[in-house]
């Protein structure tokens, strides 16, 4: 497709519509990959604003005969959302529910909206859609349609083919259909209809021969609809629904412009029998008995989770509590080599435990007394099903080049070859070097594996040669036990050659039938499903043997993921000799799989900016992938240091959500660090950057202008006069310099050698946030652990230069890695004598001591740093850790009774590290203390992020997706927050004196 081409559409769309037009080479690359390993360029994306704009997008492409690729959340695992033409991303802006009928459960969609949130908005009903995907946060119900998607639960319910009941699109010509009952239908929806039966009858028994006769299938079209073929009906009355032409066509056919699903009450009760065997095979052979006791329609799910998961979650000290609850002492002494989850659901507990006995006593038929660990309550079983998806995350979190690939990762087979097969699939692994961890649906025959694969080696060992090999001794399989190969995610680049292997020539020709009379220009998804390419074509992947990374010497040390694993053991060499020419840092890039987690708005930090813009390019996945493209020389020359990755980097708060609660660990907040360095090398540093960075420098002397800068705050036209100057947002106040300092009249604490003769030592590290603009948090602090009866001796104490000890942060945020590293080197030489006694070093302002645990290891300090960081701990992580070694009866006993409710905004760097529930056990440590947590993202401060004028809407933005609102909620309540800017943001958007926790318990001491 040529530029000229390109820049006619790219001008018609942005007069023509009101949609966004996005045809730079970053969006393109963005919207260039999915879940998938592959990689194809678009010519532009369009993100339509309507429906309209969908419409009139069809037209414009139609006119210039560029094709269109449809898409939603882009989480497609076989390439269904890559191609050559225009992207049309739905999931923006084209989310609305059109009509909710709760009598007759139906409800009507937009195709982009989120599966999750279509069911937040049924739960009041007491309904749900109960295709319920793994990716349910960001899946669409048009990319679910269209990939045919299928749930845990899909045994109870069936696929996404048997819960729609309509559909509206626009066929290629631009006419927008109603598909519905074949009966019901006229015009050319009729034609369509009669066609296609036309083409079915006469190959009745080819579709008998060659359909696979399993619940999940969903390669090429469902022809079948006139024959079903499918386990499950695929309409309650066996009549036939034109829309189930579309579900699992891929946006081949036409565009959808609306959805009407069946939904379905709400289970009220689940109890769920853990199954311990002592081998997988015994597992997999037992599925088929198991299924049995879904008669009654209670059996929901049945998944499995294997050896290998169950130890990666035993290694887990998170979740090592709960894996320990579903292990059964009688098989294998506690460890099993396979669970399967086999859950119930229904109207009651009472009505499911018989159930249970059931499964029991299968159980112990079957050989297996005492194998079933039974869980009735909520809580734990929620937990368990939480493990289950860790342990997936924890396995895609291997670093080195051979990454587990998705392929064959959802063949379907009858449950009684169920054993058989994944036995067989195993030496299939074995004889090509890889091996494969299994888990999933055991229930209705689909387990997920994916063997590990490197894609950038070339030749007969590499991972294309290894891939055909693989698919080709798996299809073989699948064929011998009359499976299904494609059961779950659908043909894309990766499966569609297959089509024509499971349906044989005339299917395949009929389907390609059906294409032309429905898409006769190829203006849809053209070369999927009918024509497509070759699974290994190299050229259509992301790391294809010539995929080459720009040489660069970054700041910070990445060496972590500068390795390479071993597909068998999956064992990693040591960091720093993977190859990488950025030394670590492009690997760590590569880290993001595309798997889309990051595009969620439940619980959770990830990602603030994206909650706020529901931009691709503000989205960690965006960020990585504009990266990932820009280390490669994807974006041209500048790397890292374009325009493109500046736009993408400049709404990362460097919340660091992502390094928790993306499965691969891609920590976007350090990516930034790096950038930020890389780009102001070239660019130099603003007056800003070095007002903010070097402010543990002059503090000391601003301070004693308190009353001067203070002005600021009071005279409009001084603020304004920043703005301009500065960057800095005139709406804004700041942080008031106080001439009384924690530094300048510190209270009196223990000497250095009185804190080593003490019996119970205490290092304070006071910060230059609460050191100098809120003295008496760290006073608090103080007075709090000397009440409980510690030795402190303050860290922070003013230095024979007459300067305060600093983390560093504020350099790094500045982009001044060599700054950052003086300070950090200077803090972290202070501390080391003190750690290496074992002696705790607490802090009170989460970004500054987190540091120590983060940054200041990838600052290349080397052993002392790692000394110190084992011993550096947030106050209330200290505090809780003492009280639940009961040393905190007497600090508790001084404690008078709370009066108010209490609400905490864990800052995000605590979540990060698991420190927000200290907190709220310190504040249990109040009597009559019910401290209730805030779920919230980030509250949009972040440092600097929240006062620069550039940033001062999205940073507000942020703060109204949950904690503003709920401050709000509860006027009365007295608010914690550890952050000083999450402090600063509360007073500036709630107009509320949020305090640190020391405060709290310091106010509470009693005389
Ligand atoms: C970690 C992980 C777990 C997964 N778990 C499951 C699972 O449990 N079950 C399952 O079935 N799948 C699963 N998938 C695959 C994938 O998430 C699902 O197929 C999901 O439903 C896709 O939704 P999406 O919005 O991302 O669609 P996309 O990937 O954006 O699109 C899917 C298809 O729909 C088409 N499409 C999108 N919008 C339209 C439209 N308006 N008109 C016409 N066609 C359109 C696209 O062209 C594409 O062919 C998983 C994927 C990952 C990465
Ligand atoms: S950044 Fe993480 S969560 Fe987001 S797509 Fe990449 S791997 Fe998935
Ligand atoms: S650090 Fe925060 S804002 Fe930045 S990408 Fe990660 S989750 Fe998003």
């Amino acid at each position: 497709m040529g530029n000229e081409v390109a820049a006619r559409l790219a001008a018609r769309l942005a007069a023509e519509t009101r949609g966004e037009v996005r045809f730079g080479a970053a969006d393109r690359g963005r919207y260039a990959t999915d879940a998938s390993i592959y990689q194809v360029m678009p010519i532009g994306v369009f993100v339509p604003q309507s429906a309209e704009d969908v419409a009139l997008a069809l037209a414009i492409c139609r006119d210039l005969g560029v094709p269109i690729v449809p898409r939603g959340g882009g989480t497609s695992q076989c390439g269904q959302t890559v191609g050559a033409g225009l992207v049309i991303d739905h999931s923006k802006h084209v989310r609305r529910i059109l009509d909710l009928d709760v009598a007759n459960r139906q409800v009507e969609v937009e195709p982009g909206m989120v599966l999750d949130h279509l069911n937040a908005a049924l739960k009041a009903h007491g309904l749900w859609f109960p295709v319920d995907v793994s990716t349910s946060a960001q899946a669409t119900l048009g990319g679910m349609a269209g990939n045919n998607s299928c749930g845990s639960r899909s045994i109870a319910y069936g696929n996404m083919v048997h819960n729609v009941l309509g559909a509206q699109a626009w066929t290629a010509d631009g006419a927008l259909l109603d598909f519905g009952p074949y009966h019901q239908a006229s015009g050319r929806a009729r034609e369509i209809g009669d066609f296609l039966r036309g083409l079915a009858e006469g190959l009745r028994p080819e579709i008998e021969a060659h359909w696979p006769k399993v619940l999940r299938r969903v390669a090429g079209y469902n022809l079948d609809i006139f024959h079903n073929q499918n386990q499950r009906p695929y309409t309650a009355d066996g009549s036939v629904n034109l829309a189930h032409l579309l579900v699992g066509s891929e946006g081949t056919l036409a565009l959808t412009r609306s959805l009407r699903l069946r939904l379905a009450e709400l289970p009220r009760a689940k109890v769920l029998g853990v199954v311990n065997f002592p081998t997988f095979y015994q597992a997999m052979d037992a599925a088929q008995h198991i299924v049995k006791l879904g008669g009654d329609g209670t059996l929901s799910a049945v998944e499995l989770v294997d050896r290998t998961m169950i130890e990666l979650s035993l290694q887990n000290p998170a979740f090592a509590p709960t894996i320990r609850t579903a292990l059964s002492p009688r098989i294998n002494q506690g460890a099993p080599d396979a669970i399967l989850l086999v859950e119930f659901s229904g109207a009651s507990k009472a009505q499911l435990f018989p159930k249970l006995r059931q499964l029991v006593e299968l159980m112990g038929e079957l050989g297996l007394p005492g194998s079933v660990v039974e869980m009735s309550e909520d809580a734990p079983q929620k937990n368990l099903w939480e493990v289950r998806k860790a342990g997936l995350n924890i396995m895609m979190s291997l670093k080195g080049d051979g990454k587990p690939v998705s392929f064959i990762e959802d063949c379907a087979v009858p449950l009684e070859h169920l054993a058989e097969y994944t036995d067989a699939l195993t030496q299939v692994f074995r004889r090509h070097g890889s091996k494969g961890t299994w888990y999933a649906h055991a229930s209705v025959g689909t387990l997920h594996v994916r063997p590990i694969l490197d894609m950038r080696q070339a030749g007969p060992q590499g991972g294309a040669a290894k891939m055909r090999a693989i698919a080709e001794e798996a299809s073989a399989l699948v064929r011998k036990y009359q499976g299904a190969y494609s059961g779950e995610h659908g043909d894309g680049l990766c499966r569609g050659e297959w089509i024509a292997w499971q349906f044989g020539p005339r299917i395949t020709e009929a389907l390609a039938r059906i294409k032309r009379q429905l898409d006769p220009g190829q203006l849809l998804s053209p070369q999927r499903i009918v024509d497509p390419p070759p699974m290994d074509d190299t050229r259509l992947m992301r790391f294809s043997p010539s995929y080459r990374v720009i040489p660069l010497q970054p700041a910070l040390d990445w060496s972590a993921w500068n390795v390479q694993n071993d597909p068998v053991t999956e064992r990693t060499s040591a960091p720093g000799t993977g190859g990488d020419p950025a030394q670590g840092l492009a690997k760590a890039v590569e880290m993001c799989n595309n798997n889309g987690h990051c595009r969620k708005f439940d619980a959770g930090t990830m990602c603030p900016s994206y909650r706020v813009t529901r931009d691709e390019q503000h989205l960690t996945r965006g960020r990585a992938n504009t990266l990932r493209l820009a280390l490669s020389g994807q974006l041209g020359p500048e790397g890292l240091t374009s325009e493109a990755v500046r736009e993408a980097l400049d709404l990362c708060v460097g919340c660091k959500g992502c390094k928790r609660d993306c499965p691969t660990g891609v920590d976007m907040a350090r990516m930034k660090l790096e950038y930020l360095h890389q780009d102001r090398q070239k660019h130099g540093h603003s007056l800003r950057d070095r007002l903010v960075a070097q402010l543990p420098d002059y503090a000391r002397w601003a301070s004693r202008l308190a009353p001067l800068l203070n002005l600021r705050n009071r005279v409009p036209a001084l603020a304004r006069l920043g703005e301009r100057w500065l960057g800095i947002s005139a709406r804004r106040s700041l942080p008031a310099w106080q001439r009384r300092t924690f530094f300048n009249a510190a209270p009196a604490s223990a000497t250095r050698e009185q804190l080593l003769a003490a019996e119970r030592p205490v290092v304070l590290f006071v910060d230059t946030f609460n050191g100098h603009f809120e003295d008496e948090n760290a006073r608090a602090a103080l007075r709090v652990l000397q009440a409980a009866g510690y030795t402190v001796h303050v860290a922070a104490k003013d230095q024979a230069g007459g300067s305060h000890l600093c983390c560093g942060r504020t350099y790094l945020a500045g982009g001044m890695v060599d700054q950052a590293r003086a300070k950090a080197g200077e803090l972290v030489e202070a501390l080391r004598p003190f750690a290496e006694r074992g002696i705790a070093i607490v802090g009170l302002e989460p970004s500054c001591l987190l540091t120590l645990r983060d940054e200041a290891l990838a600052l290349g300090l080397g052993e002392a740093a790692q000394t110190v960081a084992g011993q550096a701990l947030l106050l209330e992580e200290f505090l809780a850790r003492e009280a639940a070694a009961g040393r905190l009866e007497d600090l508790r006993a001084r404690l008078a009774p709370a009066t108010r409710p209490i609400l905490l905004h864990g800052h995000c760097h605590q979540k990060a590290f698991g420190a927000v529930s200290p907190v709220l056990e310190v504040l249990r440590l109040i009597p009559d203390a019910r401290p209730e947590l805030i779920e919230s993202s980030c509250c949009g401060m972040a440092g600097s992020f929240g006062y620069e004028a550039s940033h001062y809407e999205v940073s507000m933005q942020m703060a109204e997706l949950s904690l503003l609102p709920a401050l709000r909620a509860a006027p009365d309540a007295l608010v914690v927050a550890d952050g000083t800017s999450c402090r600063h943001q509360i007073h500036d958007g709630a107009q509320r004196e949020a305090v640190h926790v020391a405060q709290l318990l310091a106010q509470h001491l009693a005389g």
